[in-house]
Order: C-alpha cells, then structure tokens, then sequence
C-alpha cells in the first residue's frame, strides 16, 4: 500500500480538506451509476481531471468497470464507472444489472446519474428501485443542465424530486438523497458536487498513490482512444464488432517534432468480417488515417508526448463468441 500524499504542517491547515484537519483523510469508492448514454464516462472524466474514459454518442460504449481516481491533499475519490443500467429483456441485460448490483454493493456511495434535460422516466425509476433495495447512501445529479433554460429550472427539479420522493422505508419515510444540478459537459456545478461528494467519503486511508488517475493500463488506455474514434467514425454493426489490441508501444530514441520525445504505438484492430475491414480502411485508407489521426491526438495528450501512430485491421471471425467475449465487454468477468 502506498503512502498518503503529505498533509501540510501546521500551523498552515489543508487548504482542500473542508471537514479541517482533525478528522483525518477520507477516501472511498463512489459508483456513478444511471441509463446508458448519461454521460457517466464524460463525468468520470471531468472529476478526475484527465481523459480515463471514453465517451461517445453510442449506447453501451462503456464495456468494463473503470475506476477514475482523484485525489486531494484530504482525500481520495475513487470513482467507478459502469456500463449502463436498463430493464433486462435478455441473458445479457440480467447479467448487466446483476454487475451493477455488484458495484453497487462494493461501494460507500453511489452517484446516480440521470439526464436532467428531460422529464424523469421509467427507466431511471427502475434503477432508483434497484438503489433503494440496496440501502447505501446516493447522491444524485440531474446532468445535462447545460440544456436547461432557467425558465424550465424548477420544474426538472420538481420532476425529480417526485421520483425520488416516494416512500420506501420500512417506516413509509423517502431516503435523504442531495440534488446536484451539473453539466459534465460544461464543468457547470460539478467542483460543488465534488465538496459535497467529499463530506460523504467516510474516514480512509489513500489506496493508490497520488498522483494516479485510473486503474487500467497504459495499454488498456491507448486502446480505448482508438476504439472511441472507431466508434465516432462508424456506423451500425462495425462499432459493436470492433477491439483494439496494442500490440507495442516503444520510445523512439529519436526527437520528433519541436524537439520533443516520441513514441511510437503499434495497434490492432480486430473486426469480424471482411466487409467491416473494407469499411474501416475506407477508399484509399482514407478512414483508417482518419481514425489513426484523432486517435493519436488524444494519445498526445494523454502521454504529453508527440506519437507515431500505426494501426493494422485484422479480421478475426467471431472473435466475441470467445470464451473472453463477456469478459471483455465487462459484464461479468475480471474488472
Ligand atoms: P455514458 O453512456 O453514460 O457513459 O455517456 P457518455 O459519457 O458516453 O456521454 C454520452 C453523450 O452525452 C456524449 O456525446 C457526451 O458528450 C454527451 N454529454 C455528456 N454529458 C453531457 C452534458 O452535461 N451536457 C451535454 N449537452 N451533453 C453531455
Ligand atoms: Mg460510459
């Protein structure tokens, strides 16, 4: 276990820990659950600060439970994502709540996410369902506020303050349950809902060292930022058929531009089919530098290096029907 990052010596008390110095560091694990599409990943990654996650406009982009970590000089948040909760119509949508349920039984607190914008509906009912069988202390925030007029405010509040004011407990009383309105687009509301989140950490010691900002590999990063421009750049069955396997990043000695250090990254991309091959490298390979060019943009960024990007597609018939299929889309198998 690694140490936690030093506090300030008096008389200069820790200027982020609100709580003061007396009642020590906080830490714990806080699921960000809700409907597909809430903007859970884009939230993860506003609160950490960095790029963990990927985002997209695709149902069910999210495949496995990332953790975002954020630490203060008085605390650690070790935010868990997951992929979307809905009502289960098949095997797979059972096993997906059941996964959830899972993180939500690991956790101190759970943050419900829902999308603020619209009206409450049925589905964030059912996971409010699910929540209030849970019993663990939740923390809601109406997202997407950035499209809310100011007009329409109080109205969106109210809307939610009725689905979650119905009576639950054994004694007929509604749980306590904070309202945050935010924009994980924007960043509007979310340093708020960061102090509030903080108050609610329980007591704990730093579980990774500081200066982490998510449990998964450097490789498992880099190949999640290709696959989120495969998604962005294609349509229909290609993005559910595609996986990236890095195959090898290597330090490449020599400067690259402006005299910074490179690295060059080496990646697969796994399809199904030969038609999804012939769409992902596009006339030309025009899609493929497509692809390769946002993606190594982001590497950039995340690296703060200058990349090399080269990528191969490889066709793989049925590669999901493998015993790791599940497992890699993150509903059921290791995190
Ligand atoms: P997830 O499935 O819940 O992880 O949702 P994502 O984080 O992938 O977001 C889905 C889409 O909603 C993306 O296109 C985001 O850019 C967008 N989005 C997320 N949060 C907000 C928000 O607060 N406001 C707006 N306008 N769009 C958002
Ligand atoms: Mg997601």
């Amino acid at each position: 276990m690694n140490p936690c990052p030093p506090l300030p010596s008096p008389p200069e008390p820790p200027a982020l820990d609100p709580s003061g110095p007396s009642t020590g560091f906080r830490s714990g694990f806080i699921a960000l659950v809700g409907r597909p599409n809430v903007g859970k990943s884009t939230l993860l990654n506003r609160l950490v600060g960095q790029k963990v996650a990927i985002t997209s406009p695709v149902a069910q982009t999210t495949r496995r439970r990332l953790r975002g970590i954020h630490t203060t000089p008085g605390s650690q948040f070790i935010f868990v994502d997951t992929p979307g909760i809905h009502k289960p119509h098949h095997l797979l949508g059972e096993r997906l709540v059941r996964s959830a349920r899972d993180t939500i039984g690991e956790v101190d607190l759970v943050l419900l996410l829902v999308n603020g914008s619209e009206a409450a509906g049925r589905g964030d009912a059912f996971i409010v369902n699910l929540l209030r069988q849970a019993r663990v202390p939740v923390h809601v925030a109406l997202n997407h506020w950035d499209n809310v007029p100011s007009s329409q405010a109080d109205h969106q509040l109210a809307s939610y303050r009725e689905l979650l004011a119905e009576p639950i407990e054994e004694d007929g009383s509604p749980p306590h349950w904070p309202l945050h309105p935010i924009s994980a687009l924007t960043g509007l509301g979310t340093e708020t809902l960061l102090a509030s989140l903080e108050q609610a950490l329980p007591v704990g010691p730093c579980l990774y060292p500081p200066e982490t900002v998510s449990d998964q590999s450097e490789s498992a990063l880099l190949a999640e930022l290709i696959r989120e421009q495969v998604l962005h750049h294609t349509r229909e069955e290609v993005p559910h058929s595609v996986a990236v396997h890095i195959d090898r990043i290597v330090d490449d000695e020599r400067p690259g531009p402006k005299g910074k250090t490179r690295v060059a990254v080496l990646a697969t991309v796994l399809v199904e089919r030969h038609s999804q091959k012939v769409i992902l490298i596009g006339r030309g390979g025009q899609m493929l530098r497509t692809i390769g060019s946002g993606a190594r943009k982001e590497m950039e960024a995340l690296l703060n290096t200058s990349v090399y990007l080269e990528l191969f597609v490889k066709v793989v018939p049925n590669w999901r029907r493998s015993s790791a299929r599940l497992a890699e889309l993150g509903y059921g198998g290791s995190d």
